[in-house]
């Protein structure tokens, strides 16, 4: 279990700044074919081990699709899945036993959308997706954002799973306030596409912080902090302690980064160790980036002491969960 032991051994004063490229899912395109636009082909990348979800990110790609639909329809996945208490249906609620998804899109025009403290709809990063597209804004909140998914045809469902609420009961019992970031194995679901046409997009979607205040909004909906995607240079996505993401503007900063020449492996690492050095001494949370650059080149960078992330082979074949780190 990383994050725990992460915190665990944080608690013990064991562990500086770890990890390399530690937090990748990614599917690479099988050939390369002189005269295509893009001759690399499509890649999808994703923060964790959301294998399944980069596997339909894949198939969309695969079979011709755009990057903004690979995005979407990836982290769509994740946010379906009750398992996983991080994202969507069955993500852990604030202090308060609501279940809130933050959740935001961007393509490669610019074009962006984003949900906050979204209650009721599974599909946050859909509901986003409409604010973009249908609406000249760039953010609903609350409210508003569920009334706006109601008038586009979402179906409202129960968020809170079985698991999720008996945990936060058992939380409320023994607990002083003292909200943490999602706590097992999954985080926050980022995912960063290139398609055929070399077209880039990004979507990221969350529950956010587990037992977070009420109202609290992390990175994840926040494009330059928890997203953003630059057709002239890459994107990259966030995952981890949201507040020290939008601190930095993290996202846009690794874009910013990678306009500078930085590989995405340099630029995640460079905005990490930023973070860090801005909290030096403290070691009770955990930020990770990844990202992708025009030439469909990835890179990743967290704190993480040790990280088992599954990796694709060249036919977009999933292999395997590697683990890997670096000490510093
Ligand atoms: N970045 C998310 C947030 O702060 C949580 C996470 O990635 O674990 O809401």
């Amino acid at each position: 279990m990383h994050r725990r032991k992460f915190l665990k051994n944080s608690t013990l004063g064991s562990v500086a700044i770890l990890g390399t490229a530690p937090l990748i899912s990614c599917a690479e395109t099988e050939t390369k074919t002189a005269g295509n636009i893009r001759p690399d082909g499509p890649v999808a990348i994703c923060t964790w081990d959301f294998g399944n979800a980069t596997d339909k990110a894949w198939s969309v790609l695969r079979a011709g699709g755009t990057a903004l639909d690979a995005a979407e329809q990836g982290v769509m996945v994740e946010e379906a899945d009750p398992e996983n208490q991080t994202v969507g249906l069955g993500g852990r609620p604030d202090r308060d036993g609501f279940v809130t998804l933050d959740a935001c899109i961007m393509d490669s025009q610019s074009n962006c959308g984003a949900v906050m403290g979204l209650e009721g709809y599974v599909h946050a990063v859909s509901v986003a997706r409409r604010v973009m597209e249908k609406t000249p804004h760039v953010i609903l909140v609350g409210d508003g954002a569920s009334q706006f998914a109601s008038e586009q045809g979402f179906s409202r469902t129960d968020l809170l799973t079985a698991k999720s609420r008996k945990e936060w009961v058992e939380w409320k019992k023994t607990s002083e306030y003292a909200p943490v970031i999602n706590i097992e194995n999954h985080d926050t679901i980022g995912m960063l596409t290139l398609d055929a046409n070399g077209d880039l997009a990004g979507a990221c979607t969350t529950s956010g912080m587990a037992y977070k205040l009420r109202g609290r909004v992390g990175d994840s909906p926040v494009i330059g902090a928890g997203l953003y995607v630059d057709p002239e240079v890459g994107a990259a996505t966030a995952t981890g302690m949201g507040e020290e993401v939008v601190r930095t503007v993290g996202s846009f900063l690794i874009v910013e980064l990678m306009r500078q020449g930085k590989s995405p492996e340099e630029a995640c690492r460079e905005g990490v160790l930023r973070i860090m050095k801005k909290n030096a001494g403290r070691t009770d949370f955990q930020i990770g980036f990844i990202a992708l650059n025009t030439l469909g080149e990835t890179g990743g960078y967290c704190i993480q002491p040790g990280f088992s992330y599954r990796q694709y082979d060249s036919k977009g074949h999933r292999n395997t969960p590697v683990e890997s780190y670096l000490k510093s």
